[in-house]
């Protein structure tokens, strides 16, 4: 399966991307064969099909996928994405940069990741929990609080993870609360999730800025997505003196060279479902966003969108991968020829992953900590994690993205090694 050679690097699937940045670390961590082998295939996958009554009392057949690809180094963790052009390599790919993110940040997981193929923005409400507990159910198989644990990602939310919760905790007979993490805080949530994501996404801007000499506080930001990611991370880039110039959402997006009102601005989105039409700004689309003059630019919507045919356009200082996948090898290339400093998505978006860790270690315990808590403890990660990856970039002369992988891939190749091979 696992098949990069004969495709040039823009037209690859988000797999065999995936495939590829393991194959680039192989060779500096002197991978043995068996190892590489074993870490490019995923362990476990599940396709299901299953009919949801839609509100028009016709028949549905909804396609999802689980994919567990490492659990060398603990329990499976990973996002459940609603979308309708997911497909099974794209959550193959999801589920490897689970697992290397796990590890860069050192929490004990391994790596998986879920989709449904599916609109959810053309759904009731009503055919949104249905086809939420079906696919549960469906998937039970493989999900636990010991054995694989989902969290939301694109399409997903809070809401969709109760009714995860709540349809596996039926299943039981009681309530498990560390069956997903991104719950809703009164059902065994962790305060600081929502914005987790996001707050990362700022921690290491601010880091890799320090870095370079340079400050947030002035700094010119644009960011592509308001969803999960986006929209937590232009209000605390906002919030922290940062001067966010552009943000946009699937429906496009809004640029005031002057800095936008976030605070403002996320009131209007939520009024209007969409930041376009925002007043006071100039509209533009979501690929003229990421080609606008500004220090950092964080793609925080999907995968591909900094390619070999745009990234000699790019006009940032720094790019902060807040969504996953949101740039191609080609691009890496070039964006690195031209000394784009790429902070990349296993480490830039390893906030959400990480307060999953506390949400999980929290419902366990059934003990739970303050916000400042929560995010006292995410800090020092994101930084012990930063400074890890940029250590590993000087030692190897290699950049961040290759870095974080030489660390990931380390840190999952030596539990495997370890743990040896059954029977
Ligand atoms: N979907 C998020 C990610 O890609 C969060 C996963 C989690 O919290 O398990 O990192």
């Amino acid at each position: 399966m696992p098949e990069t050679m004969m495709t040039t690097a823009e037209e690859m699937n988000s797999y065999q991307i995936a495939l590829r940045q393991l194959e680039n670390v192989a060779g500096i961590l002197k991978l043995d064969a068996g190892t590489h082998a074993i870490l490019q295939h995923p362990k476990r996958e599940l396709t299901v099909h299953f009919p949801v009554k839609m509100d028009n009392g016709e028949t549905q057949v909804f396609t999802g996928y689980r994919v567990q690809h490492n659990t060398s180094r603990g329990p499976a963790k990973g996002g459940l994405r609603f979308h309708p052009e997911t497909d099974i390599d794209e959550v193959r790919a999801l589920a490897m940069w689970m697992t290397w993110k796990c590890a860069i940040v050192n929490i004990p997981f391994g790596g998986a990741k879920g989709g449904v193929v599916c609109d959810p923005s053309k759904l009731s409400l009503g055919e949104l929990e249905h086809l939420t507990r079906r696919y549960t159910s469906e998937i039970s198989l493989l999900i636990g609080p010991d054995s694989d644990i989902p969290a939301p990602d694109v399409g997903t939310n809070g809401q969709v993870m109760a009714w995860l919760m709540d349809t596996y905790s039926m299943h039981a007979g009681h309530t498990v609360p560390a069956v997903v993490t991104g719950k809703p805080v009164s059902i065994g949530g962790s305060e600081g999730r929502i914005d987790a994501t996001g707050l990362g996404v700022v921690m290491v801007t601010q880091q890799a800025a320090r870095a370079q000499g340079r400050k947030l506080e002035g700094a010119r930001v644009v960011v592509q997505g308001f969803g999960n990611v986006g929209g937590a991370a232009a209000r605390i880039f906002h919030s922290r003196g940062a001067k966010v110039v552009a943000v946009s959402d699937y429906l496009g997006g809004v640029y005031n060279p002057d800095g936008l009102p976030i605070p403002e601005l996320v009131a209007y989105s939520k009024a209007n479902g969409s930041v376009a039409g925002f007043p006071g700004s100039e509209p533009v689309t979501n690929s003229e966003i990421l080609e606008l003059p500004c220090d950092i630019l964080v793609p925080a919507a999907l995968q591909n969108q900094i390619t070999s045919s745009n990234a000699g356009k790019i006009r940032a200082r720094m790019v902060v991968e807040g969504a996953n996948g949101p740039t191609t090898p080609d691009a890496d290339d070039i964006l690195r020829e031209r000394g784009i400093t790429l902070i990349p998505d296993v480490l830039a978006n390893a906030g959400g992953v990480t307060v999953s860790y506390f949400e999980w270690v929290q419902d366990i315990q059934s003990f739970f900590w303050s916000e400042s808590q929560v995010n006292h403890r995410l800090g020092r990660v994101m930084t012990r994690a930063y400074e890890e990856v940029s250590a590993a970039a000087q030692t190897h002369n290699v950049d961040l993205r290759t870095a974080a992988y030489v660390v990931g891939v380390a840190r999952v190749a030596e539990a495997a090694k370890m743990r040896g091979i059954y029977p």
